[in-house]
């Protein structure tokens, strides 16, 4: 048995980038795990990629009815979770000028609310000792142009990190974020042109301590690390960001 052998994982975003490198991670421990996305064919190439310890499930974390499907799903499949990765999310530019008030609510509702209600309904499948862990970002504390609603979303998880965990903690369960900076998952190519993509993807190299992006597995192992190890962590953020928040 692995080291996540006895342990049981739900993954929002999980078919793609760091949420599918989490996936990756827990399954190649030996744990059994749950991932969602809108992408049926993402989410099946995930899946072949994982094995038979991988379930699939297509929803839209904005969708209450969805979450309310993903949740009787992890129950029938797995019964209670150890651990639940809240990493679905989107990240359009969001310049101050030309933002329209559509792509405003769609990013707060992937990203703010989804969140919120994923907690809410999967958090009755938690065991004691269990960990959540939210993904933000870098651009929570950073002032980085055409990023004011997405930065401002993810801030708004980062507070939730703190105030989930006073709600949970009675309970034995553990809330946290995981903070990557850049990370080249091809997010950012779906949300803009080639040429802005390039643009902002080598300001970014520019700017980081590190002068490169991170990993898919260097953000997945920080996230497994709160989820499981960090038992006496709660409502905080890891950054995992090269250090461009730090220094
Ligand atoms: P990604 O696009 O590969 O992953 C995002 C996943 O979320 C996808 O699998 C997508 O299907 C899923 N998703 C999007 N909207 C959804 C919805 N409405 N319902 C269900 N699933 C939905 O990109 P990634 O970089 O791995 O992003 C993962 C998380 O990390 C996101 O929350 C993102 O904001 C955050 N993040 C990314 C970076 C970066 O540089 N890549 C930096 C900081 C934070």
């Amino acid at each position: 048995m692995g080291e996540y052998g006895d342990k049981n994982a739900a993954i929002t975003g999980g078919g793609s980038g760091m949420g599918f490198a989490m996936a990756r991670l827990l399954v190649g421990g030996g744990a059994r795990v749950v991932i969602t996305g809108r992408s049926r064919a993402t989410l099946d190439a995930a899946r072949e990629r994982l094995g038979g310890n991988a379930v699939a499930v297509r929803g839209d974390v904005a969708s209450l009815p969805d979450l309310d499907a993903l949740a009787d799903r992890v129950k029938d499949e797995l019964g209670t979770l150890d651990a639940l990765f809240v990493n679905a999310g989107i990240a359009p530019p969001t310049p101050f000028g030309s933002t329209t008030e559509e792509a405003y609510d769609e990013l707060f509702a992937i990203n703010v609310k989804g969140a919120f209600f994923t907690v809410q309904k999967l958090a009755p499948l938690l065991g004691t000792g269990a960990g959540v862990v939210l993904t933000t970002s870098a651009a929570n504390v950073i002032g980085m142009r055409e990023t004011s609603v997405y930065a401002a979303g993810k801030a708004a998880l980062r507070s939730m990190a703190r105030s989930l965990s006073s709600e949970l903690l009675p309970r034995g369960i553990r809330v946290n974020a995981v903070s990557p900076g850049p990370v080249d998952t091809g997010i950012l190519d779906s949300a803009m042109t080639p040429e802005a993509a390039e643009r902002f993807k080598a300001e970014r190299v520019a700017d980081n301590p590190m002068r490169r992006f991170g990993t898919p597995e260097e953000v997945a192992r920080a996230a497994v690390f709160l989820a499981f190890d960090a038992t006496y962590t709660a409502g905080a953020e890891l950054a995992v960001d090269g250090g461009v928040t730090q220094l």
